[in-house]
């Protein structure tokens, strides 16, 4: 099939939001490259541009706004096909086709299949001067993309979904509206999927869900899945996030502490460290039970790495409660946190039921100390490492400087060394002396190239080939 009656249309994607938005996007690509389309880096050069969106917070939204607003001033120069996609065509498909006559179409994220017939009805209309709007936003309850293979740039890291959507419905959270509930993929298509990127020559493989915990598939749950994605010959290392507080399963704690190919990180979003607020968001568990799974991670191994999530601000939260989320950062000292400040969502239980009433200089206030007493643990953390040799996979190009190179630990950390005249690559594994830390890196030198083969899709240790 050909990508309509003209010459093939280049199409321009660009991401916003979390990994599982860089996988959806993956999968696009698949299915426009299948029906002929070509894809392209350059805007300039783009018939189409699809803004593959995120509507989880606040600034996420406010950036897709913006890049739309320098759209417009694209599209009076040219004819100019302009698509939204994901989350935020879900949700906000009444605003956005306000946005008259920017946005041509937009797909939601059960919807990518239509993409094709979508993006050749626009272009058709606008080749006969008429603008027509197309829309496609419908959730199902059993698209998983099983049968696409994602178009993936070559690199380090494959992002495999395992499931799609989510059924807890947390009161402060937009996913379960945007992406719709919860289904998992087939374990036979996960494995498959794994072997390939493997034979491709990608080294780490990441399996994403929003809460991987739920994952099953009849007597198949997730710990099984990730241990026999650990067990598939060529990859180093497998990655997963993220797993619910709630119901972390001994089974999955083993598989990450026992199998070597399982990295020694869990992300485990608490959200609040204060009861009520935990209740208010639906997040069905206690401070205490939660700090009962820490320790019970921490005492099958004590250096596992643990990341977490935390909200600022969530509506009426006393002072007396954030302080709660302050000590609780504090007690637990993880390596890294992601705070955030709460921002409300259309159509979420909070929106409906709670007034978000703690005004935005204190959320702003409450984020910036826990910012800081953050970076301050995560910096005493990392300096646990120093005169420690570290095995680690190599990314490419620091950011800072093509002089150095960097990679990840087993536990996520960034270690950045100077290259010199070592030739590391991409997918090589290197044994890295740690002299000093940072809040956010590891400073190494380079002790070991190890045995470990370069990767068959790795091309050269100058650029940072997967975010
Ligand atoms: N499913 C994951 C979980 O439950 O751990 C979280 C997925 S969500 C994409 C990532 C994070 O965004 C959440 O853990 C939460 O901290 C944050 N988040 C979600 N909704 C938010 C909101 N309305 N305001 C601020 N942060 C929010
Ligand atoms: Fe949102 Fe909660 Fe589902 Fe995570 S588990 S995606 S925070 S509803």
């Amino acid at each position: 099939m050909s990508a309509g009656s003209g010459p093939p249309r280049h199409v321009h994607i660009e991401t916003f939001g979390c990994q599982m938005n860089e996988y959806d996007s993956e999968l696009v690509r698949a299915l426009l490259k299948r029906e002929g389309f070509l894809l392209t880096e350059d805007r300039e050069r783009a018939d189409v541009i699809l803004m593959n969106t995120c509507a989880i917070r606040e600034n996420a939204h406010t950036k897709v706004y913006t890049h739309l607003a320098d759209l417009k001033a694209l599209k009076k120069t040219r004819p100019l096909v302009v698509g939204v996609l994901g989350c935020m065509a879900q949700n906000l498909k009444e605003e956005l086709t306000k946005q008259e006559p920017l946005v041509d179409l937009l797909a939601g994220p059960d919807s990518y299949r239509q993409l094709p017939m979508l993006i050749r009805n626009a272009a058709d209309a606008q080749e006969l001067g008429e603008h027509v709007k197309s829309l496609a936003v419908d959730l199902s309850e059993y698209e998983t993309y099983d049968d696409i293979v994602p178009s993936r740039i070559p690199g380090v890291n494959a992002w495999i979904a395992v499931m799609r959507g989510c059924d807890n419905f947390c009161s402060f959270c937009v996913v379960p509206y945007t992406r719709g509930r919860e289904r998992s993929r087939e374990p036979q298509g996960i494995l498959e999927e794994a072997s390939r990127v493997a034979a491709e020559g990608f080294k780490q493989i990441t399996l994403l869900g929003q809460n991987v915990n739920s994952y099953r598939s009849g007597d198949w749950d997730f710990a099984r899945l990730l241990t026999a994605v650990a067990d598939i010959r060529g990859i180093e290392r497998v990655r997963f996030t993220s797993p619910h507080p709630k119901d972390f399963p001994a089974s999955l704690l083993e598989a990450v502490v026992f199998h070597p190919n399982i990295c020694k990180h869990i992300h485990l979003p608490v959200q609040s460290g204060n009861d009520r607020i935990l209740a208010m968001m639906n997040r069905t568990y206690t401070r205490a039970e939660y700090l009962t799974l820490v320790e019970r991670i921490r005492s099958m191994n004590s250096r596992i790495v643990l990341t977490t999530d935390i909200i600022a601000g969530f509506c009426s939260e006393t002072d007396e409660e954030f302080a709660h989320t302050y000590r609780l950062l504090e007690e637990v000292r993880y390596h890294s946190a992601f705070i955030f400040l709460y921002s409300e969502r259309t159509n979420t239980i909070a929106a409906r039921k709670y007034a978000d009433d703690v005004a935005q200089e204190i959320k702003s206030r409450r984020v910036t100390a826990l910012v800081e007493l953050q970076r301050r643990i995560s910096t005493e953390r990392n300096r646990e490492y120093l005169g420690e040799t570290l095995p680690v996979l190599v990314e490419g190009d620091a950011k800072k400087s093509h002089l150095q190179a960097m990679g990840k630990s087993d536990g996520n950390i960034t270690v950045v060394w100077e290259k010199g005249n070592v030739p590391c690559r991409p997918g090589q594994m290197v044994a890295c002396s740690i002299y000093d830390a940072s809040a956010s890196t590891l400073y190494a030198r380079v002790t070991d190239l190890s045995q470990h083969s370069t990767p068959k899709n790795a091309q050269s240790c100058t650029k940072i080939v997967q975010p």
